[in-house]
């Protein structure tokens, strides 16, 4: 399995450990690195942002107008950019499965709203893309603290996009929207059941061929988010979710980075993720 790492450089202090937390993953052989900043260096691939070709597939003209304005137009292109090129270079064979950094979040992010230090939709806008393809079916799978509002927008009416997100509720309709609730004080077992128990069996039902998972950490202990989850929760996910993208796509699966503020917590969990997307068993 060859898995793509998308990078950009940051605002903000949560991954001020990066791309240096990655050593001992960024040279094997497996494990292409695409970079935004360094993409003269050799053996790099570079990273390009988001075109606003892309853009108006999902999102409105006004709300793109509205972005610029932040003055962090540049930035959330570069961050909805990695997916959209992750799922492109999956598409074509050169990755199996992908980590993209994000300066910007996804899912707060709607056709025509934006907020909670989310941008664009990084999610929908590789899938816009991979509709032109020929691609039919998605899934998104969301484990950041938060409902995801702006991803539920996008897909509310779009039967071929399964949308799961554990969240504040508990919800399910007609088009393949799911919400599952977890309750204010939880724990890594009954949310990893949660996860076996409501994802697993609702993905290899409906056969995506692509994954996207929204990876927030903000429901780790000492989050803004917090649900009482530990940072060892989050690397159990990638192996389920992965699981099941091995099982019903090939593979395809794009781990996007989401919620969540703490350095320590990012640097602990975001090599053991990637380090289970590219199979490399250095954590066990
Ligand atoms: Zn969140
Ligand atoms: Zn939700």
């Amino acid at each position: 399995m060859r898995t793509g790492i998308f990078f950009t450089y940051f605002q903000g202090e949560r991954l001020k450990d990066f791309p240096e937390a990655l050593a001992g993953i960024l040279d094997k052989e497996n494990v292409l690195y695409y970079d935004a900043v360094y993409n003269s260096r050799n053996g790099l691939y570079y990273l390009a942002p988001v075109s606003e070709e892309v853009l108006f597939k999902v999102h409105s003209r006004r709300m793109v107008e509205a972005v610029k304005r932040t003055g962090d137009y540049e930035a959330a292109l570069y961050s909805a950019g990695g997916t959209v090129q992750a799922a492109g270079e999956m598409w074509q064979g050169k990755i199996g499965n992908a980590f993209v950094f994000t300066s910007f979040g996804d899912h707060h992010a709607g056709r025509d709203f934006f907020g909670g230090m989310c941008y664009f939709n990084g999610a929908a806008l590789a899938i816009a893309a991979l509709k032109e393809k020929g691609v039919k079916r998605f899934a998104i799978v969301d484990t950041d603290s938060h409902h995801a509002d702006g991803t539920r927008d996008i897909f509310a009416g779009d039967d071929n996009v399964l949308h799961v997100c554990f969240c504040y509720q508990n919800y399910e309709d007609e088009h393949n929207n799911v919400d599952i609730v977890v309750p204010w004080r939880t724990s890594d077992e009954e949310y990893l059941a949660k996860m076996k128990r409501e994802f697993v069996p609702r993905a290899v039902a409906f056969k995506p061929e692509y994954i996207f998972w929204e990876f927030g950490y903000d429901a780790t202990q000492g989050e803004y988010g917090d649900k009482g989850l530990t940072r060892d929760c989050h690397p159990r996910l990638a192996k389920i979710i992965k699981g099941v993208a091995d099982e019903v796509c090939n593979g395809r699966l794009t781990v996007i980075l989401c919620g969540g503020s703490g350095r320590a917590i990012a640097t602990y969990t975001i090599p053991r993720i990637i380090d289970c997307l590219a199979e490399l068993g250095r954590f066990q």
